[in-house]
């Protein structure tokens, strides 16, 4: 298991020598160390992204999209074992790793062929005597933070439109989660020049915060807490440094009488506990119409209620720990106090048995809409539900959050359905469904879910810049 950051083609330690412990969420126990750095390795990597530019720029967009495909063959042909390491860092059940995993190599062949689609719209003679035309570039050094919830894929959607621009990248991991990072810089190392994927580890405050204010990082890429990309933001000013946010969710299941109670007890199971629930589009907050919602509650229980839950490693288990203590905690708090405000809890609730950072598969009833568990993300196995008297409440309520990401609407009319996915303030929205997603479609937030698209073309052309070039003849 690689354990050292990657910097212009080498794998070295920090240059202070300092780790941190990295834990195995299933059993509490340390699996390993990683570099705990600071800015001077943050430094090394950035001259040495900025040192590869040139070269990578130049190179044609085929050749740069051959070099990717290859990256993304490694990738594919590496899955089992990066599938195991992910498992083991996350807590992830093996039986639900394999979709993250396959969507990750899609994601890769998907980038490495959308490099060579970039255009500029306009050629032509706008003024007499002269042509005009379009130029699109790479930006520079991308810095790109990733969070632990899916390690290897949020990486992917930072680092891969952003090289298959153009770019060069410094990726920093989170500190719970660096070791598929570290392992796709290994894989990296056989195929890309020395410099154009380099991986430093640490922890945000330090690692992360000299990634965004380092003067020659072009653009900082983020998928994290809403706090750490208000943190990013604010630091990135004082350079005017491009951000990209992708932060986190409280996606609404809004649910209307003539929904089919079932679909949406087995959508929710599905889509609200699936990687323990920390998904930023995780269906977490249903809402459902006054004639279907007792129906669709003992549904979601008996399903919620059924969900083989425990050690990750059994080959039938499909929620496991959650990331961390904190994270457990936090989760725990907020169903606490969403009880003492008057909700109660249909199904779990408990943390789970065993040093591992256990929670129950939850359910919360009764829930207010201006309450905390309502309209902040808990990011764990718990989806709320509550009853709304109307379509103008089920509306008003599913945008009444400050996060925009995600949300689903369930009903067999299609009037209606097109009249939510018009009104709903949210980047994505599910009709009938809730949470599939794919490398052509983009991904990304309205509101405080943050600002740009990963996946897609569109992700590929925020990592650049437009020029205008104009020609007097
Ligand atoms: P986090 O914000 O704690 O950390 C994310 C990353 O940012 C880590 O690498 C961390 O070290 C770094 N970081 C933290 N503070 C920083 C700072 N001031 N400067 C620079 N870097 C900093 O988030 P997390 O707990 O790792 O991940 C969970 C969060 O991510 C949830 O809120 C979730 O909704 C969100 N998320 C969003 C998406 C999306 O696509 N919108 C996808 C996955 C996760």
């Amino acid at each position: 298991m690689q354990d050292q950051n990657h910097i212009g083609g080498t794998f070295r330690p920090a240059r202070s020598g300092a780790t941190d412990d990295v834990l195995d969420p299933a059993t509490g126990q340390a699996m390993g160390t990683a570099p705990a750095s600071d800015a001077a390795d943050v430094d090394d990597a950035v001259r040495a992204a900025a040192d590869a530019f040139p070269a990578w720029a130049a190179l044609t967009p085929r050749a740069r999209s051959e070099l990717l495909h290859r990256l993304a063959d490694a990738i594919a042909a590496d899955i089992e074992g990066l599938s195991a390491l992910e498992a083991r860092n996350v807590g992830k059940p093996t039986s639900i790793i394999e979709f993250e995993m396959d969507l990750t190599v899609d994601n890769w062949a998907f980038f490495a062929s959308a490099g060579r689609f970039l255009e500029g719209r306009a050629a032509g003679e706008y003024m007499e005597g002269y042509t005009s035309m379009i130029r699109r570039e790479p930006l520079g050094v991308v810095g790109s933070i990733a969070p632990w919830n899916y390690p290897l894929n949020m990486a992917t959607w930072k680092v891969g439109p952003a090289l298959a621009a153009g770019n060069t990248v410094v990726l920093k991991p989170s500190e719970l989660t660096p070791y598929t990072a570290l392992r796709l810089a290994e894989l990296a190392a056989d195929v890309l020049p020395p410099g154009v994927l380099n991986v430093v580890c640490g922890r945000g405050e330090t690692a992360g915060v000299a990634l965004v204010e380092h003067p020659e990082v072009a653009m900082v890429s983020l998928t994290g807490s809403v706090a750490a990309g208000q943190a990013v933001a604010r630091a990135a000013a004082t350079t005017l440094k491009r951000v990209h946010l992708e932060l986190g969710g409280k996606a609404p299941v809004v649910v209307f009488d003539d929904a089919d109670p079932q679909a949406v007890a087995e959508g929710v199971r599905a889509a609200g506990y699936y990687n323990s629930g920390q998904d930023c589009t995780a269906a977490c907050r249903l809402i459902a119409g006054p004639a279907i919602h007792d129906e669709v509650v003992a549904a979601l229980v008996a399903e919620v209620g059924a969900i083989p839950f425990g050690d990750p490693s059994a080959a039938d288990t499909e929620v496991g720990p959650v990331v961390s203590a904190a994270q457990r905690e936090r989760v725990a708090g907020m169903v606490a106090r969403a009880v003492d405000a008057g909700a109660s809890v249909a199904v779990g609730g408990s943390a789970g048995d065993g040093a591992g950072f256990f929670y129950e598969p939850t359910v919360v009833v009764d829930v207010d809409q201006a309450s905390e568990i309502a309209q902040r993300e808990v990011f764990g196995p718990v989806v709320t539900v509550q009853r709304a008297p109307d379509e103008e409440t089920l509306l008003r309520w599913a945008n009444d959050v400050d996060y925009g990401l995600a949300a689903s609407v369930w009903t067999r009319d299609v009037g209606r359905a097109m009249r939510m996915a018009a009104g709903l303030r949210f980047g994505t929205v599910w009709v009938n469904d809730h949470i599939p997603i794919i490398s052509e479609m983009p991904h990304g937030g309205f509101k405080q879910s943050g600002y740009g698209k990963d996946m897609s073309i569109y992700a590929v052309e925020h990592y650049t810049e437009l020029k205008h070039v104009m020609v007097k003849h």
